[in-house]
């Protein structure tokens, strides 16, 4: 999505691979496509693309995601 991208770097988005235990539910739920499974952990595929929305925070069951809604 080209089209409707916040700025570059600025998201304060983490991703914590170690918790991760591969459910999928943050690259179901994430509106901006910014994660996808490979070999059962979350990778962040679009980095850049993350909206600071914490839908993917808020559903992952391990606490693996942090993000803080409109600091970036
Ligand atoms: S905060 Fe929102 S836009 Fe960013 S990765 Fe999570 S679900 Fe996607
Ligand atoms: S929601 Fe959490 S546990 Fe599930 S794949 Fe994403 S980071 Fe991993």
């Amino acid at each position: 999505m080209k089209e409707l991208r916040y700025l570059d770097d600025v998201s304060s988005l983490v991703l914590d691979k170690d918790k991760c235990i591969g459910c999928g539910l943050c690259a179901e739920v994430c509106p901006h496509s910014v994660f996808e499974l490979q070999d059962q952990k979350a990778q962040l595929i679009d980095f850049n693309a993350c909206m600071e929305c914490g839908a993917c925070v808020t559903n992952c069951p391990t606490d693996a995601i942090k993000v803080n809604p409109g600091v970036g």
